[in-house]
């Protein structure tokens, strides 16, 4: 079987690997800049399972299990340091109530913490602007470069081609088949076809007539210079604060602040925002007052490709038997590759996903209205 993959993002690179190593002998990937030149290089690579959606919730749990023997087979930067969602009014301790609840039915061991826990957890917080916590140990961070390298680089080994600086045109089709891609250097065939290219994939799928819900809608995250706190976190999130800001440090000491700032969908990426500092860094400087002398030395935008419902679109396309979709991460694609890559497999190889809640997450619920609600959109 000759499969052709649209996007060398983390979740093409994870779909051609799986596919190689089930014994898929040609795996070709095409990407139209370099590998992971769209957000999977922009990301703040931070990972949990703490959801709000039963869906979201088994297949993260899945994906950090498989993040994580891949860290023992790789020696990947994963570090399971734990989210926690601070509280600043007493009443949100109520709603962390009902979610540690849930998340206690699907063994995430969530649990909440009073003020002085929250401080013995980050001496450097403002305590007397906190209520409390809710902590999720099984969550964590990872280094991006790093990881992405191995996963690019034992992708290749597995016998993947990756070809870079190539755009797919157009996809080609006759009756119910894709026969075709006419690319910017030539036609490329295959037997099977999976778009995984970020909100483009909307753009190349539409001539065909599968309309893709997802809107592309930029971030603007900021990084400070290095800085030794006394800080192990994975994420720390302002909870009360609406667009919930949030902060995490990187391997090399800098920490990536970020906040989810109302923007007009498809603004190019080279749109800055000035008022994204103000916004961004004042209330997390407020719960961690040693921001106040850090400075910002780098920021950039990048897009959360969303959909309606916050989930991925997998899976097979009604109208042409052998095309699939991995897109709409919603911003949770890096810490989903794995899961990713393992559905679509599965479901090219045996015509099934080998996780079946997945089935849940194709094209045909935006059609059937049976969405998938997720309340928690962070990273
Ligand atoms: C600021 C920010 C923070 C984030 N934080 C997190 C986080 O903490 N945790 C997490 O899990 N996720 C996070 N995300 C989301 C995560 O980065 C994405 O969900 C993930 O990278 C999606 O990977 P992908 O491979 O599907 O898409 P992409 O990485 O966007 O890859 C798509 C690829 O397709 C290629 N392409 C597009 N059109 C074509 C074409 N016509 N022909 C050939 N190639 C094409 C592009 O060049 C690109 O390389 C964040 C995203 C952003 C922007």
């Amino acid at each position: 079987m000759r499969v052709l993959i649209v996007g060398a993002g983390v979740s093409g690179l994870f779909i051609a690997y799986e596919l190689a190593m089930k014994g898929v002998r040609e795996v070709v990937v095409v990407d139209k800049s370099y590998p992971g030149s769209g957000a999977s290089l922009r990301n703040v690579a931070c990972f949990r399972s703490s959801f709000t959606s039963p869906e979201h919730v088994l297949l993260m749990k899945e994906s950090i299990k498989k993040w994580l023997e891949l860290k023992d087979r790789l020696n990947l930067d994963i570090e399971q340091s734990g989210y926690l969602w601070v509280a600043r009014k007493p009443e949100t301790l109520d709603t962390f109530r009902k979610l540690v609840s849930f998340y206690h039915s699907y063994e995430i061991p969530a649990k909440i913490l009073n003020v002085d826990e929250v401080k013995g957890l980050v001496p450097k917080i403002n305590s007397k602007i906190i209520s409390g916590a809710m902590f999720d140990p099984t969550a964590g961070k990872m280094g991006i470069l790093k990881n992405f390298v191995k996963i690019y680089l034992e992708t290749k080994k597995a016998g993947v081609k990756i070809i870079p600086y190539t755009e797919v045109k157009k996809l080609i089709t006759s009756n119910d088949r894709v026969v075709s891609v006419e690319t910017s250097r030539g036609v490329l065939e295959a037997d099977v076809y999976v778009v995984a290219a970020a909100g483009d994939s909307k753009r190349l799928l539409e001539p065909l007539g599968v309309h893709l819900p997802i809107k592309d809608v930029p971030r603007h995250p900021m990084i400070t210079e290095p800085y030794a706190a006394d800080y192990r976190l994975g994420l720390l999130i302002d909870w009360d604060t609406p667009g919930s800001p949030h902060i995490t440090q990187t391997v090399h000491g800098g920490f990536i602040l970020a906040r989810d700032l109302e923007d007009i969908p498809e603004a190019s990426l080279y749109s800055p925002r000035s008022d994204a500092f103000k916004n961004i860094v004042k209330p997390l400087a407020e719960l961690l007052p040693f921001l106040k002398h850090l400075k910002i030395v780098r920021y950039w935008m990048g897009y959360y490709d969303m959909t309606p419902d916050h989930h991925p679109i997998y899976g097979p396309v009604d109208q042409y038997m052998n095309l699939f979709i991995a897109a709409g991460f919603s911003g949770h694609g890096m810490m989903l590759a794995p899961v990713t890559g393992e559905v679509i497999s599965s479901w090219i190889i045996e015509g099934k996903p080998s996780i079946p809640v997945a089935q849940n997450l194709t094209l045909e619920r935006f059609k059937t209205g049976k969405l998938v609600r997720e309340l928690a959109v962070i990273g």
